[in-house]
């Protein structure tokens, strides 16, 4: 090559992946994974779940492999044995299928989503309507209906308001799911705040801190990114929340992977910075791989954008933390 060429050559383009955070895991997840790992040493393997204990198939796949046994229903769990309900909290019909089935039981239940179904048993014993904004058919809205299911409807977003009847419009809450984005949940409230101008709200966000965080965070890498990708998995509320609020924040493509196997080559085509972002249920290893095989096609530089501060953390489910106690203090009998 003569010096012209070489000076007329165009520079490569910088290669660089902005890293959301936070992201990944959130406290209510972290809890729920530790007490199935906690109750395999303490009761021995099989530990029956009922669900998946958080949404991210590897965190499932780990915890099978150790021994955990995930079923669907309640029913399915032999009498005698133990089983534990996942982070999307259960409807007190639950409670009543596993004493029926002389089971006992480990609540995984996020203390978050605790909050929003004794809110819901506030208003209903208060005799409101309930408008529970959320995913027809997600467990957790699946759960929180079942504390009052005479008082709640579930509005799925702002196409829904239309349709919402209720008996007294003096007398209306609303309520949401935990893991929504936070911008259509609002859309949805002023839809409903026009329809029903004496709507009261919640006395805090139902949409948990973690969720908000990881939106923000991805907001504020969206729109310097050619393409973002979000490691979580299909059925998981929050990561593909996180897919549509990179695209709305000006994301040229953004895509939901479990793992890095399932990135496609070709969308990296054109692209000069990548965003890397994952859902609350998903572990940091995940990520790393990302990183990893981003590295190998020339996305080495790593800039991280950091929108918050997590010190978050809650402690085992209280049956869990009983059985460890006494333990500990020599009292459990072999089992
Ligand atoms: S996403 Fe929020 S509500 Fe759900 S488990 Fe995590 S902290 Fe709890």
């Amino acid at each position: 090559m003569d010096r012209m060429s070489a000076a007329a050559a165009p520079a490569p383009a910088s290669r660089r992946v902005l890293l959301a955070a936070p992201r990944g895991y959130c406290a209510g997840v972290d809890r729920a994974v530790i007490a199935v790992e906690k109750a395999l040493e303490q009761y021995g393997a099989p530990v029956y779940v009922r669900h998946e204990i958080v949404h991210n198939k590897y965190v499932v796949e780990t915890l099978r492999k150790k021994g955990a046994i995930f079923v669907e229903k309640t029913e399915e769990v032999p009498p005698g044995n133990i089983v534990m309900f996942s982070a999307h909290g259960v409807a007190p019909v639950v409670h009543e299928e596993a004493a029926r089935g002389r089971l006992a039981t480990i609540d995984a239940t996020c203390p978050l989503v605790t909050k929003v179904h004794k809110e819901a048993v506030r208003y209903a014993k208060d005799d409101f309507d309930i408008l529970l904004i959320g995913h027809e058919g997600h467990e957790e809205v699946i759960g929180t209906s079942g504390e009052a299911p005479d008082h709640i409807t579930i509005v799925d977003g702002p196409d829904d308001v239309d349709k919402v009847v209720v008996r007294d419009e003096s007398k209306v809450v609303w309520l949401s799911q935990t893991t929504l984005s936070v911008d259509e949940t609002m859309q949805t409230v002023d839809a409903l705040k026009t329809k029903f101008p004496l709507l009261v709200s919640p006395p805090s966000d139902d949409i948990c801190y973690a969720t908000s965080n990881r939106q923000a965070a991805v907001k504020a890498m969206g729109a310097d990114s050619d393409l973002v990708i979000v490691v979580g998995s299909k059925n998981s509320s929050n990561s593909i929340r996180l897919v549509e609020v990179a695209l709305d924040a000006g994301a040229r493509a953004a895509h939901l992977v479990d793992y890095a196997s399932e990135i496609d080559e070709a969308w990296l085509d054109g692209v000069t910075t990548v965003g890397l972002t994952s859902g609350a249920s998903v572990p940091e290893v995940l990520v790393e791989q990302v990183l990893e095989w981003l590295a190998e096609r020339g996305f080495a530089d790593v800039e991280i954008v950091k929108t918050a501060e997590e010190s978050i953390t809650f402690s085992l489910p209280k049956e869990l933390r009983r059985d460890l106690r006494a333990e500990a203090a020599g009292l459990v009998a072999d089992q």
